[in-house]
């Protein structure tokens, strides 16, 4: 079955064409800018090159209209009609308390999405376009939704209720709820299988280090604690973002630097994390060549955000009693073995020993990166949430199919 998985941002959509019977990507590509002037839209198909044009989207419904034209293109494209697609999957970051698992997309969907936009204000009204844009261009073409939040909606109560008066819960749901669901779905899932162990019975941290980190507790192959919360911005230290800090902090720098709650915010979100400290870049390459050129607050942003992951582990390690292995996946923790190496050098009370070999080898794929004697196995795992979202597609039209 071959499923059109999309990833609608603001002014970005991530697409590809997967069939599902193989697993196999057959397009991919991404429309840039729309609703900007100097749109960019880029298509690859399967053993083709990428191609790459200048093109103005003023709306996401231009930008799908030009993937559908890409992949039936008589040149280029990959398929010779759009009934090819017997599906569209969309990622959704915020699910709210309603989605436990992916769902068929209906009205009552729809409207369900659009109560979570509060939640997620950047995110869900972006992917309400997406979904609108599909159902005016392939009106027959089922949709499923495939929520950011649904993996971790297995926490207890004990890991999710923050220390504020329970009414805040109750009136505004106030709450963990946790992101990169699919990423840390995934990556649990395959991490049990490429160590051999029990999934039903195990004990593993999954750390999705991009620009974006996150970090989750799972026991038994489900979510029981995991870093970020109500927003993407608890947690770890990130690329821009602050992760976990004093609340009074907001306050402090409001009135110190004259600037609005939501000002400080924004601060929070966009200049903070390695980027604020190390007053140099979000991007972890260029924080290794500034180190390698003696650049002191380079080095020390990637201390502070190693110890910041190490310091997430101890704690779920205390959440799971116990760990039988971590994952590292998402940009940094697929390639930047040097913080891989930094965040292992405080794990040894784990009885924890990095194989430096091994971690210089692992990069962009699947490996061990701990020594055999290890008490805990410590992997690389790439993670695939779009394979994740085409497979749960499958399997909700599947079972629409049986009814
Ligand atoms: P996003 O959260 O945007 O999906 P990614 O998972 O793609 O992010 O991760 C992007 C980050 O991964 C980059 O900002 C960069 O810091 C890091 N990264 C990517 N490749 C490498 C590499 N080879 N070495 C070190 N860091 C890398």
């Amino acid at each position: 079955m071959d499923v059109l998985v999309i990833n609608c941002g603001s002014s970005s959509l991530k697409y590809q064409l997967i069939n599902t019977n193989t697993e196999e990507v057959l397009a991919s590509g991404l429309c840039d800018r729309i609703g900007i002037a100097n749109g960019q839209f880029s298509y690859k198909p399967k053993g083709g090159d990428k191609i790459t044009r200048n093109v103005d989207m003023q709306d996401h419904e231009v930008a799908i209209k030009l993937v559908l034209e890409a992949l039936i293109d008589s040149k280029d494209g990959i398929i010779k009609s759009l009934n090819e697609i017997k599906a569209t999957g969309h990622r959704i970051v915020h699910g709210g308390e309603h989605f436990t698992h992916s769902a068929l997309v209906n009205d009552e969907v729809i409207q369900h999405i659009e109560e979570c936009s509060d939640l997620a204000p950047l995110h869900n009204p972006a992917h309400l376009l997406g979904i609108r844009a599909c159902k005016h261009l392939m009106p027959n073409t089922p949709m499923v939704a495939v929520f950011d939040t649904a993996f971790h909606q297995s926490m207890p109560p004990h890991a999710y209720i923050y220390g504020l008066p329970y009414e805040y819960y109750e009136k505004y749901k106030i709450r963990r709820y946790g992101f990169h669901g699919t990423s840390h779905s995934y990556v649990s899932k395959r991490t049990a299988e490429f160590l051999g162990i029990p999934l039903e019975n195990s004990r593993i941290i999954t750390c999705h280090l991009g620009n974006g980190s996150s970090i989750c507790a799972v026991k038994n192959g489900q979510s029981i604690d995991t870093s970020m919360g109500l927003t993407p911005l608890e947690g770890l230290v990130m690329g821009t973002r602050s992760g976990d800090l004093d609340p009074a902090i907001i306050d402090y720098i409001a009135q110190k630097e004259n600037l609005s709650t939501k000002e400080v915010l924004n601060i929070l979100n966009k200049k903070s994390g390695v980027l604020g400290i190390s007053g140099l870049s979000s991007d972890f390459r260029d924080l290794l060549a500034a180190d390698e050129e003696g650049n002191l607050k380079a080095r020390f942003a990637r201390e502070v955000f190693a110890y910041r992951v190490a310091k997430y582990i101890g704690a779920y390690t205390a959440a799971l009693v116990g760990v039988d292995a971590i994952a590292f996946c998402a940009g940094v923790g697929e390639n930047a073995k040097f913080i891989r190496g930094k965040i292992v050098s405080h794990l040894h009370f784990l009885g924890i020993n990095l194989d430096e070999s091994a971690n210089l080898e692992t990069v962009g794929k699947e490996g061990i990166i701990s020594t055999p004697d290890s008490k805990v196995k410590v992997c690389v795992i790439p993670t695939n949430e779009e394979l994740m979202i085409a497979r749960d597609t499958r399997e909700i039209i599947l079972k629409t199919q049986e009814h």
